[in-house]
């Protein structure tokens, strides 16, 4: 296998944000993740989406472009995609996380902004948050 990781930032685009649409995207993330041996975590703060898929090389690239044509979500960056010598989320299908504000300071830590935007950060401290959010 070639182990690589993709990260990409999105914004949520679907009115109001309501968590139920989270738990269906996390039940399609952990069927279809479970099938392609992807691992990952998928975190959602003010609008915005990080996500990090870790996988086989051809099984992120045909995940990540199901996901990206979602017209749940809209501005759809990369960050990343590297090469991968272990997984780092390698006890999850797709991990959700919703960011609260027992999380400023982890956004503070490894953000410029204050609040949480995705698209802005250096996607090595996107990868640190998202690690220091597995626990
Ligand atoms: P199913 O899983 O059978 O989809 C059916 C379920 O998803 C139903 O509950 C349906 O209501 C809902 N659904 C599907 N598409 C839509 C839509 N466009 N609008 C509203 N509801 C919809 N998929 C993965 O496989 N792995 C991931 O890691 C992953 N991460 C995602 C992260 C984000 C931010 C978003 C927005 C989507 C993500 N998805 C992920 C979902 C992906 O975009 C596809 O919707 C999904 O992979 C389709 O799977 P499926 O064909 O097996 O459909």
């Amino acid at each position: 296998m070639n182990l690589v990781r993709l990260i990409y930032a999105s914004r949520f685009c679907e009115g109001k944000f309501d968590t139920k649409e989270l738990s269906r995207i996390n039940h399609s993330s952990q069927k279809n993740n479970k099938i392609s041996e992807l691992t990952g975590i998928l975190v959602f703060g003010d609008d915005f989406f990080l996500q990090c898929l870790e996988g086989d090389r051809e099984e992120v690239s045909k995940t990540y472009h199901r996901i990206s044509q979602d017209p749940r979500h809209e501005s759809v960056v990369i960050l990343s995609m590297e090469d991968a010598i272990r997984r780092e989320f390698s006890e999850w299908d797709m991990k959700c996380v919703i960011l609260t504000e027992a999380n400023n300071n982890l956004i503070r830590e490894f953000s410029t902004t204050s609040k949480f935007h995705p698209h802005k950060m250096h996607h090595k401290n996107s990868l640190e948050l998202m690690k220091a959010l597995r626990k």
